[in-house]
């Protein structure tokens, strides 16, 4: 088993190789106790069930991203981002479905408008990795799958409203669909007229670094909108040599990059981890964007943190980083006209 693994990560990848990367990620908690040399019962306490702790979204942990967590550690917090655990039974008060009202916000199959200039269409329902924390888990895929015929619909609306200058291709990852596909939809936002970017939220030039190929990178060069793609990085030991080839073919095809993280209890909250993260952040040509609270997700309380203790660590990192380095710290809360900002400096704190 092992050695399969080792293979697969050791020889030079084809530009195809992505989609077998995806196909082989690690699904059984056995297989990945064996590659982290873990005791399996640490990670399946016995008479349980893997079923059980997955409380519904199965265990999904991409080779590239598995070969980062670091062997022998139960408490690695790339391994804690991806590890089902016994906290996902227990229910917490306010931690529902959708946090977020989404439902609201879904005029169509595939098309989600919560803010007046920008919208997001969800390409594909599929991630390369399944974090544990997933603000999507219980989302709505089978209802936001559209064919062909119903994206028709989707940039008809694009097209109506005049307000909306920005298209986001979200999940799900939008990486996980072909690129044919991809280009295909691309060129029809490009042919709206007051569409002036395409954004692209993914983990995939982090979990599954290979995706960024050949086939990708020709259709955003070709692309004339304007391009961003806004990754999702927790943690600085996520950053590695192929994610920053990945990134730099990125840059090449004059995308910009920008990162957004999740603030996660026992993964990066320290302001030493998360002023570590910028640095490899920048380093790697990537700007940090936002700093989320996570969002009251049923199966996820046990990685929230309170605002008030949020506050402080925001506090501790300003004082280790230049300004530009600094992520705002930001809360999604349904019907508000943006993002709500928490503090983008101590004592310019909003709430
Ligand atoms: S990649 Fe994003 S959408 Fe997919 S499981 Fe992770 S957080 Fe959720």
């Amino acid at each position: 088993m092992i050695t399969r693994f080792n293979h697969q990560l050791n020889k030079t990848l084809p530009e195809e190789s992505w989609k077998k990367l995806l196909a082989s990620g690690i699904q059984n908690l056995h297989e990945l106790a064996s590659f982290l040399n873990l005791d399996a019962n640490a990670l399946l306490p016995e008479g349980t069930q893997q079923r059980d702790l997955e409380a519904g979204f199965m265990t999904r942990i991409p080779l590239p991203y598995a070969s980062r967590i670091k062997k022998g550690d139960l408490h690695d917090p790339l391994l804690r981002q991806v590890l089902p655990s016994l906290y996902e039974q227990q229910s917490a008060t306010g931690f529902v479905a959708d946090p977020l009202d989404e439902a609201h916000f879904n005029p169509i199959n595939g098309l989600l408008h919560k803010y007046a200039s920008r919208a997001l269409l969800v390409a594909s329902s599929a991630c390369p990795v399944h974090c544990r924390y997933c603000f999507r888990r219980h989302f709505g895929y089978t209802d936001n799958n559209p064919g062909k015929e119903r994206w028709a619909q989707v940039f008809d609306y694009l097209r109506a409203d005049t307000g909306i200058n920005e298209a986001i291709l979200s999940g799900g990852d939008p990486l996980s669909a072909p690129d044919s596909h991809l280009a295909w939809m691309a060129e029809q936002l490009a042919s709206i007229p007051h569409i002036r970017r395409l954004r692209i939220h993914t983990r995939f030039p982090v979990v599954i670094p290979q995706r960024v190929n050949a086939e990708l990178l020709d259709w955003l060069q070709a692309l004339s909108l304007q391009k961003v793609v806004v990754l999702h990085i927790n943690h600085p030991a996520e950053i590695d040599g192929q994610v920053i080839h990945a990134l730099n073919r990125l840059k090449a095809a004059n995308v910009t990059l920008l990162n957004q993280s999740v603030l996660l209890k026992g993964v990066n909250d320290s302001a030493e981890v998360l002023a570590e993260l910028s640095e490899a952040l920048f380093a790697a040509g990537v700007l940090p964007y936002y700093l989320h609270l996570t969002d009251k997700v049923a199966n996820t309380a046990h990685f929230d943190i309170q605002e008030a203790e949020a506050l402080t660590i925001f506090g501790q990192l300003q004082a280790l980083l230049p300004g530009f380095l600094v992520p705002k710290l930001v809360r999604e809360i349904p019907n508000r006209a943006s993002k709500t900002i928490i503090a983008t400096e101590i004592g310019g704190a909003y709430s």
